[in-house]
């Protein structure tokens, strides 16, 4: 460790400079818990296209894009052009913008199974919301989720997300398993009369990018149905994967539709999408539930959002899955040469390295917690910016000479590692 940790401390005065000041007045000195990670993060300066910049001066490839919210890279300059022009004509008021009614438009045409849809802030608005939504529509409490599934920070989805540390919302909420259809029919059968709505990721991203069998998604709704309960998707991440998104993929027609990241062009957003008749919940002229908030749907996500989802085309995800799989094929003969465990999962644009001979099913307590710690600060040593968990999420503004130079910088990681 103590090389690596050296040479990362050496090349990063600013940043730890940075963080012990951050500390005195921001709890941890972040307010991101996937964010931190030790001995201290890298306090960013500026970014854009495929590069960020540190405070000392340090370049990185973002293997990143801030958690899969940007397709096109940073500062992509038709979302910069964008968001300049709304900027200048006023960022948020009371009353409607024309680009809420192009981007819910967009959105509707794209995904078969949305018909109307609302705008919030966060992803983990959007989950807050579809689980109104349901508690309203079925007069139930609780939800059913994955073991290790992410849907945002509230305390009924966190107890999933990390049932080992948070137990304090586990009276709310029940708990089946990846890709095991029949864990969630058997707590469906014994508990349906509880349960408001089953959330599933189509792919699980914090999880470590784990896909879902199609076969398990239509299982488990078909379940969620015949008990009673919304069938919640987490597109959150997903829909990048596809412009209808993950469940045009896997042919699957949720009744609500969870919308975040990608949707907001680099700017914070979330959404709830799906059938009419739960949406109407918040219809301000009969509501059921209050659906409000001071930044909703303001035009600079919404026009910075417009740009993005269309400019996420088939041919682009395409070229995305192209340069995956060729950034994927690089790693493992890197990792052959030096007779490094190595697997990769991966889901369109979206990786995940695991130092072991198998990638582990859904589970954030892995074998190689030691080891993806130590590549993490070696690939920052390299020029390179993955998550702390080992996924790398690649943009529009890749090419292959970059992915090639990112295999190359990564292999010199891995050596230092190995
Ligand atoms: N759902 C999924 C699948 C996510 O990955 C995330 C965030 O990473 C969320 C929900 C929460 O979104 P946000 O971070 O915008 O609150």
């Amino acid at each position: 460790m103590s090389k690596i940790l050296e040479t990362y401390r050496q090349r990063t005065p600013g940043s730890a400079a940075a963080h012990h000041r951050a500390v005195k007045s921001v709890v941890g000195g972040n307010s991101r818990g996937s964010a931190y990670w030790n001995p201290y993060p890298l306090m960013i300066e500026r970014a854009s296209g495929t590069r960020l910049i540190d405070i000392d001066g340090n370049e990185y490839i973002d293997l990143l894009n801030n958690y899969t919210s940007l397709a096109h890279g940073h500062a992509y300059p038709p979302i910069v052009e964008a968001v300049t022009r709304q900027v200048e004509l006023g960022t948020a008021w009371v009353g409607n913008n024309r680009w809420q009614n192009e981007l819910a438009e967009t959105l509707i045409e794209r995904v078969a199974s949305v018909e109307s849809i609302r705008f919030a802030n966060s992803g983990t608005e959007a989950g807050m919301l579809a689980l109104t939504i349901a508690r309203v529509v079925t007069g139930r409490d609780k939800v059913l989720m994955a073991r290790f599934g992410y849907h945002g920070s509230l305390m009924e989805f966190e107890v999933g997300s990390f049932p080992d540390l948070f137990t304090h919302g586990a009276d709310n909420t029940y708990l089946g398993n990846y890709n095991d259809a029949g864990s969630f029919e058997e707590i469906l059968r014994a508990h349906g009369e509880e349960i408001a709505a089953v959330f599933l990721e189509p792919v699980m991203g914090a999880g470590g990018v784990v896909r879902a069998a199609p076969e398990f998604l239509k299982r488990v709704q078909a379940a969620a149905k015949a008990g009673g309960a919304l069938f919640v998707l987490d597109e959150v991440i997903a829909f990048r994967l596809a412009t209808g998104g993950a469940q045009s993929l896997l042919g699957i027609d949720p009744d609500l539709t969870m919308f975040g990241k990608v949707i907001g062009g680099g700017f914070p957003v979330g959404a709830v999408g799906g059938r009419l008749e739960y949406l109407k919940v918040f219809d301000p002229k009969a509501p059921r539930a209050l659906h409000s908030g001071t930044f909703n749907a303001n035009p600079v996500t919404m026009t910075a959002g417009l740009v993005s989802v269309r400019e996420l085309t088939s041919a682009r995800i395409e070229r995305m899955d192209e340069l995956a799989t060729r950034l994927a094929d690089s790693l493992t003969a890197a990792a052959g040469k030096l007779s490094l465990p190595l697997s990769i999962n991966r889901a369109g644009s979206l990786l995940n390295l695991f130092f072991t001979k198998q990638a582990p099913q859904a589970t954030p307590v892995r074998e190689d917690a030691a080891t993806i710690a130590l590549f993490h600060l070696a690939a920052m040593n390299h020029g390179l910016m993955p998550a702390g968990r080992g996924m790398i999420v690649l943009s529009t503004v890749m090419d292959d000479a970059l992915i090639d130079e990112i295999a190359q910088r990564a292999a010199a990681a891995m050596a230092d590692v190995a």
